[in-house]
Order: structure tokens, then sequence, then C-alpha cells
């Protein structure tokens, strides 16, 4: 059995897909920012804090739960530079209790969801994990703080684990019956998609001046089913005893600009956009691409979908 933590949220509810086939699942969450309705059939399904020990004690003791994946956190950048307590308290307070009763009940095997938030403003082309981490925000610095105490269980407790750094995860399920779905919505891809349905009056860019090619924001978009094979594939080599601790980026190692990215979402929809040029956004880095060799070489984990098709299943979700 695997224990879920925000398997309800997006990127965890797309996990589960996945994992349900393989494996038996137990969802922990409480609902705060996930769907309980995106979540696979045949999963048990826990309401509560990842932070309260009592819940979590009752999931370890009904069920024998080899290994936890842990998704459940705060993750809005400009959120956490107005209210650090809450990430500092959700993301890394709660998810200490977590590893807490972890090594009470002898549970060693964890994959964590970390950040490409983790770097900061990096100042090379492609990011591997050598790459310097100095997060500029409190939620890269919450992620970092969680690595860090994840490198020191290791030593002391022997808790084996996988840190996965998300570029940005973007698309929906192929079948459509799952997808992104924040309240309120801040991220790129879903607010044109919203606006190209009429639901936005228009949208806006933030920030032209970057020293980029056309001076908006370069991203890296992963599709949330490539996230998810990437979780399984680290699941397997820690249940096979062939990982201890390692940190490995999830990207396509193609960077998109802004702009290129509403010129898919046009092209992919076949509409067109109003569109505002407004300031940068606090906290933006110009450029963020992956370098995924390190999954590639360990696990072969390939991304499948591209920046087309991560548009084109979200406006299959967002069309519905
Ligand atoms: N962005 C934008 N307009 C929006 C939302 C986002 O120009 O309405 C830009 C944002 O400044 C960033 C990129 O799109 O450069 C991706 O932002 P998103 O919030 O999707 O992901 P993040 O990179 O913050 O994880």
């Amino acid at each position: 059995m695997i224990l879920v933590v925000g398997g309800a949220g997006y990127i965890g509810s797309h996990l589960v897909k996945e994992l349900v086939l393989t494996e038996e699942v137990v969802v922990l969450d409480n609902g705060s920012t996930g769907h309980f309705s995106s979540i696979a059939d045949g999963v048990s399904i826990v309401q509560g804090d990842l932070g309260n020990p009592e819940v979590l004690k009752s999931i370890f003791t009904k069920y024998p739960i080899k290994a936890v994946m842990h998704f459940a956190a705060n993750s809005l950048i400009g959120e956490s530079v107005e209210n650090p307590l809450k990430y500092y308290k959700n993301n890394v307070a709660a998810t200490l209790a977590l590893l807490e009763t972890m090594m009470e009940f002898n549970i060693k095997n964890f994959i964590f969801s970390s950040t490409a938030a983790t770097y900061g403003i990096p100042t090379v082309d492609l990011i591997t994990e050598e790459t310097p981490t100095y997060p500029i925000n409190p939620y890269g610095k919450s992620k970092l703080m969680i690595e860090d105490i994840l490198e020191d269980f290791y030593d002391a407790y022997g808790l084996n684990y996988v840190v996965l750094r998300y570029f940005n995860a973007a698309g929906a399920h192929i079948s459509g019956e799952i997808g992104e779905r924040h309240d309120p919505e801040t991220h790129l891809i879903p607010i044109i998609l919203e606006h190209l349905l009429g639901e936005r009056e228009k949208i806006s860019i933030f920030g032209t001046d970057y020293e980029t090619s056309d001076g908006t924001c370069i991203r890296d978009y992963i599709h949330v089913t490539d996230l998810a094979k990437a979780h399984i594939l680290a699941l397997e080599a820690l249940l096979e005893g062939k990982v201890g601790k390692e940190i490995y980026n999830l990207g396509n190692g193609r960077g998109y600009s802004v702009k290129e990215v509403v010129d898919m979402c046009q092209k992919v929809t076949g509409r067109k956009a109003i569109i505002e040029y407004a300031k940068r956004r606090p906290g933006d880095p110009a450029k963020l691409v992956a370098s995924s060799q390190r999954i590639y070489e360990d696990f072969g984990w390939r991304p499948k979908y591209r920046l087309e098709e991560i548009i084109e299943t979200a406006w299959k979700w967002h069309s519905q």
C-alpha cells in the first residue's frame, strides 16, 4: 500500500490515476486546494491534515504502508512572500510531523515534490541538479528546507528518498477526466484557455523587458502525466532498494516564452486572444529550463508530451 499525501491535488490526482494500475493506494488530503472528485476509483481516502500525528498514526496503524509520496503543499510564490508563516507551517512544519510519524512506524521510503523555485535566479541556460540553489522566495525556501532535512534523515535514520524538482507542470489527463483547477487560477496556460473560452476578458503578459529573445519570461512546461510517470519509476527504484538519496529535475529541456505559449494556445484552439502587456510579476526569473539528463540516465525517463500536446490536453479538459 502506498500513501499519497495531497492525492486530491492537481499533480497528486494525476499520479494516483497511474499508480492505482499497479499498487493499492490510500490518499490523505485535507481538501484545501484539491478536489476529492479527482481521485481515481478504488482508492481509500482519508480527509485530514498531514501535520496531525493522530491522523497519520491511524493511517499507519490501519494500512501496511511501503512508501509515502508527498504532494501536499502551498505553491504560490506571491502568496508565500506575503504570508511566509503559512508556507513554513504547511510546507515545513507539517512535513516534519509527517516524517516524524514515518520514522516512528519505521517507514523508510519517501518521494517528495520539490520545485525549480529552489534554484532562484540561475545564471546557466540549462539547469542541472548541480546548479546552486539560492531560492528567492519563501515557497522555494520551504521546499529546499525539506530537501536538507531529508538528507540529514538519510544519514541519521536511513530514510531513503527521491526528491523531484518540477519545472512548469501543465496539461490534463488524456482522458479529459481530470485537469488543472485552481481557485484562484494564477498559472499561465489555464488562464489563457479560460480567456479563450470567454471566461476572462483578456490575458496579461507579465513583463516584456526580460533579457530573452522576445522580452517575455521563458519556462519549461512539462505534462502532468509525464511527471506522474517519473514518480512511478522513482517509486519502483525505491521499493527495489536501488536508490538512497536522489534529486532529479523534471522538465522537457526546451523553454518557451510567454508569447510563444500564447501563440501556441491560439494555434491549438483556433481562437484569438486579447492581450494586455503588463509590468513584471515580482519574483519571476527570466528563464528556467531543466536538464533532465540525470533521471533519463538513472531510470530511462523521457517526457512524452511537447507544448502543443500539453495545450491540446488542457484544452480538452477546459472546454468540457
Ligand atoms: N504569466 C503571465 N500572465 C499570467 C500568468 C503568468 O505572463 O496571467 C507568466 C509568469 O510571469 C511566468 C510564466 O507566465 O513568467 C509562467 O507563470 P506560471 O504562474 O504559470 O508558473 P510559474 O513559472 O510561476 O511556476
